[in-house]
């Protein structure tokens, strides 16, 4: 879906990880669009994050786009990562802690190491992102010629934040989690003028669930989950999430803005369950 571009967010600085690839890229050429400053963030492939640096700087009215590698998982590599957006840019405006994994298994045969690592990278990583910004946020004060808000956090969560997931335990609880991490980032910090919320995106056509729509017969079976029978685009995702960097949506405080299609409709009760 092609995004009108606009200047909503210019003079500002965003940091998106995992933007080398899915709802990431989707979410940074959008915020890049608007006008702002972005770190790309990447662990595997610098070319893809190349990439989607270069489609930002090429179009006219956008901000600058430089990749960055950092596993969100390293403290010391998150803190790299603010240190060369404040170098580079001056300070960070908007943070959007969009890495994820999956690594499923029955809950029964889950090995210690499967559930850690999408814990790790899921919420820590967000933790440890969100964290940073917001030190950098009180750090610089308050910029009222670029924003009415200190700083923006936007989490990204799922539909499995609500809607319970079997073969998916570790992933779930990661995104549950988040909700608790993003509304009490909004209670302690709200009074500063951080504005936290969430992005809970249903099924997105990405790498993460390429068996879930890479065959006809995937496809079809996923559409029957979903109210408006089709698979989300990031680009669906993207737009929003720049939406809801900018001051348009500056009363949006500690909410958890689900895209879905209606998947938390829950289809499955159409007819009486
Ligand atoms: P994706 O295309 O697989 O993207 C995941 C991104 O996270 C990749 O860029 C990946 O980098 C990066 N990443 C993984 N581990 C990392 C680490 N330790 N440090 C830094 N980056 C790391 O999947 P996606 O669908 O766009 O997922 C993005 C977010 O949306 C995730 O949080 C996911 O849970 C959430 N989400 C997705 C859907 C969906 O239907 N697609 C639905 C709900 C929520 P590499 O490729 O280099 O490993």
């Amino acid at each position: 879906m092609y995004q009108k571009p606009n200047k909503r967010l210019t003079g500002q600085t965003a940091i998106v990880t995992g933007a080398n690839s899915g709802i990431g890229k989707a979410i940074a050429t959008s915020i890049g669009r608007d006008g702002a400053n972005v770190i790309i963030n990447y662990i595997t492939d610098p070319e893809a994050a190349e990439e989607v640096a270069n489609d930002i700087c090429d179009d006219k009215i956008c901000g600058q786009a430089i990749p960055f590698k950092c596993d969100v998982t390293k403290e010391d590599e998150v803190q790299a990562m603010f240190k060369k957006a404040v170098d580079h840019f001056g300070t960070v405006d908007i943070v959007v802690p969009n890495a994820g994994i999956q690594k499923d298994y029955p809950l029964h045969e889950m090995p210690l190491d499967a559930w850690q690592q999408v814990i790790d990278v899921n919420l820590t990583g967000q933790f440890l992102c969100a964290r940073e910004g917001i030190r950098e946020f009180l750090r610089r004060g308050m910029r009222p010629e670029v924003s009415a808000a200190l700083g923006k956090i936007i989490t990204i969560s799922s539909v499995h934040e609500k809607i319970p997931w079997a073969g998916h335990a570790n992933y779930a609880a990661s995104k549950g989690a988040i909700v608790m991490l993003m509304q009490t980032i909004t209670q302690e910090y709200g009074p500063m003028k951080v504005r936290a919320n969430s992005i809970a995106p249903g099924a997105i056509k990405t790498p993460i669930n390429r068996e879930a729509w890479e065959t006809p017969e995937a496809l079809n079976k996923l559409n029957e989950l979903i109210p408006y029978n089709r698979i989300g685009e990031p680009s669906d995702i993207g737009s929003a999430a720049a939406w809801l960097a900018s001051d348009e949506s500056d009363y949006i405080n500690g909410s958890t803005i689900f895209i879905d299609g209606g998947m938390t409709c829950y289809p499955g009760f159409t007819e009486n369950g």
